[in-house]
């Protein structure tokens, strides 16, 4: 376990702080997310030359059509709530989505039961990733929470075209159009909960399993948790994220005998 851990640990830093991710990661792209598996680090020896390898061997990788795994809404699920503070956050376009990364002992967390876990960075996919009722929703938001374990939780919601967002709105227009830039210096008050649905934040409904980063190295051992309620952007601001990045999404895993808990 504290290998796996250490390795969580490693992709958080590297999703997190994208800076050194460029340094450290080879070069992927997701047009060529079939091969991920195969991209290599030509200055290390097997096994390290081929960091990615999870993406290809894992049978725990995210995201998953939901209709593919067995549902159970039958157990008794720890309470969810989210605390997500405002927050002067970074707008960083990291090669790969629009992300923002909370600042350097930001409070907010996502509360599991009686446990806490930082909320460190949240980012969008377009279209989205998990395929709920055989559909895929215009975008998809990745709330990305790690506790001191290294242990790390995404809550995700689907995104569908509707009213307009006015926090998504200050993060596109804030965020860098160079890949790699970030924006650290805007001083703008971010509220992060007021991206999600209206619903009660300290008792959200949800769908849980077990998964992975959907970005490499795809590492496993992530617990995701999905709404079942939508947010809604208008149809110009999912135009602007796709003038940031388009089909950044990977596609649908095997679930391999997966279940999902539910509290629906
Ligand atoms: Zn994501």
């Amino acid at each position: 376990m504290q290998t796996r851990k250490v390795r969580n640990l490693a992709s958080v830093f590297l999703i997190s702080y994208a800076s050194i991710a460029f340094s450290a990661q080879p070069h992927w792209d997701h047009s060529e997310q079939s091969t991920w598996w195969a991209i290599e680090d030509t200055s290390q020896e097997i096994p390290l030359r081929y960091p990615f390898a999870e993406c290809g061997v894992g049978k725990h990788q995210s995201p998953i059509d939901l209709a593919a795994a067995n549902m159970n809404n039958t157990k008794s699920l720890n309470n969810l709530a989210v605390s997500y503070p405002t927050d002067v956050s970074s707008f960083f376009n990291s090669g790969h989505g629009v992300q923002v990364n909370t600042s350097v002992g930001y409070t907010g967390a996502l509360k599991i039961g009686e446990e806490s876990f930082p909320l460190i960075q949240y980012h969008f996919h377009e279209p989205s990733e998990h395929v709920v009722d055989g559909k895929k929703f215009p975008a998809e938001l990745h709330f990305v929470h790690i506790n001191d374990d290294g242990r790390i939780i995404v809550l995700a919601a689907a995104m569908d075209v509707g009213e307009a967002n006015a926090t998504f709105q200050t993060i596109l227009d804030n965020m860098p159009s160079q890949e790699g830039e970030q924006n650290a210096d805007s001083g703008i008050q971010l509220d992060p909960a007021s991206l999600l649905p209206e619903l009660d934040h300290q008792n959200l409904g949800f769908y849980t399993f077990a998964g992975s980063l959907t970005t490499p190295p795809c590492s496993e051992g992530v617990q995701w948790y999905l709404l079942p309620e939508t947010i809604t952007i208008s149809a110009s601001q999912l135009e602007q994220l796709k003038g940031f990045y388009s089909n950044n999404s990977r596609l649908p895993q095997q679930v391999n005998g997966r279940a999902i808990l539910s509290t629906q």
